[in-house]
């Protein structure tokens, strides 16, 4: 109840103002260079980083920018034991002009306040969440590359962090951002990817937490994840919970059937499949090619037959890290759907394109999707 009142009061606050202590050891601009000429993926990370704190009395208070560093965590802090943790991931993309923009942050910011009422973690209002990453970018704005497909991956994550071994709500929590220059996913191409079938395992179940970005998920897929890359596969699939006949998602992509030349269906959202910025983004754009979208139950034998008949004519993934993934086979224990060999589908790939030319600003932002992060009027 306390609890409840505490995130009301916070929703009809002012907005957090942010405290900024440049690092005394941030990299040299050559230092910088060296690691964007080749940074990977979630390996390097930016001289700052965001945290706001939030406790129960004050609800959220004291958002600062400092240097990027460890955390000093109580060995009994409550997300050490049980995984009461959230996470969101967006990009900075450069466009040619050398401007900086986001895409669709509003998204983010309403997706991890679902996210947080799932794992019980207090609401951060989406201006303080978009501010968060403006704040960043704005003293580490030289960390965003502009080589073509590369961009500042964002993560903002909200840990509990109350020392209490009790099992309940954290009264304590802290929300942060750090930023991570990330290469072009694929090199030398997008290349069609295996999946694997997870057939004895799932990652979400009825009523669980699938639809809330959190750890917890994760930590459940590594197992199957392991599976996959032994069975020589990228990635794995998840069937849904209960039946285990119906198509979820990914490990960490949503995932897209194109039938014919003009019908794109996706797995609709029951509870246990996470809702993509992506694949929200991809439907719209498929609409607006006049193609039909069906967002509704997917079984697995409709992929067999679908495929062996020919209905089914392009499969693929989505999701920030990688935009769109095309997938070329399903795999499984006495299972293989697709062609190993089969090129990259023809609107697979024009829809990637028109997305990434979007991001990175070489189309117009038709919906208005963009969010300028850069701009003198966001150095608050
Ligand atoms: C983050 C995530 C996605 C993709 O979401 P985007 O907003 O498109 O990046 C899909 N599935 C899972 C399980 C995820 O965690």
């Amino acid at each position: 109840m306390s609890q409840t009142i505490a995130a009301t009061a916070a929703t009809e606050r002012a907005p957090l103002t942010f405290t900024v202590t440049p690092s005394t050891h941030a990299r040299s601009a050559a230092e910088r260079e060296a690691i964007l000429a080749d940074p990977g993926f979630g390996k390097n990370f930016t001289d700052h980083m965001v945290t706001i704190d939030w406790t129960l009395d004050e609800g959220w208070h004291d958002a600062r920018v400092t240097a990027y560093g460890p955390l000093m965590l109580d060995p009994a802090s409550s997300v050490l034991h049980y995984a009461q943790e959230i996470f969101e991931g967006l990009k900075a993309y450069r466009h040619a002009d050398g401007s900086i923009w986001t895409f669709r942050p509003e998204k983010n910011a309403e997706r991890m306040q679902r996210s947080a009422r799932r794992l019980a973690l207090p609401e951060l209002p989406a201006r303080d969440f978009i501010e968060s990453i403006k704040q960043i970018v704005a003293v580490d704005g030289d960390w965003v590359p502009s080589a073509p497909e590369t961009s500042l991956y964002l993560r903002p994550f909200m840990i509990a962090n109350e020392t209490f071994l009790g099992v309940r709500a954290a009264h304590k929590v802290g929300y942060y951002v750090i930023a991570s220059p990330a290469g072009a996913y694929f090199h030398g191409g997008v290349a069609p990817v295996k999946i694997w079938l997870a057939a004895d395992y799932s990652r979400a179940g009825r009523g669980g937490t699938g639809a809330a970005k959190c750890g917890g998920n994760y930590a459940a897929s590594l197992l199957p994840q392991m599976e996959a890359n032994e069975n020589g596969c990228a990635q794995v699939l998840f069937l849904d919970g209960e039946t285990g006949t119906r198509i979820d998602e990914l490990g960490g992509m949503n995932v897209f059937f194109v039938h014919g030349t003009d019908t794109l269906v996706t797995p609709r959202l029951t509870g246990s499949i996470l809702e993509g910025v992506t694949r929200d983004s991809i439907m719209q754009l498929a609409r607006d090619r006049g193609m039909t979208v069906e967002e509704r139950e997917v079984t697995l034998d409709e992929w067999r037959d679908g495929v062996a008949s020919g209905a089914i004519t392009e499969v693929f993934a989505c999701g920030t890290a990688a935009v769109v993934t095309p997938i070329a086979q399903l795999k499984g224990k006495d299972l293989e759907i697709g062609d190993a060999d089969a090129p990259a589908g023809e609107i697979t790939m024009a829809i990637r394109q028109e997305l990434t030319d979007i991001q990175y600003g070489r189309r117009p932002d038709r919906h208005g999707w963009l969010t300028r992060l850069d701009a003198p009027e966001s150095r608050a």
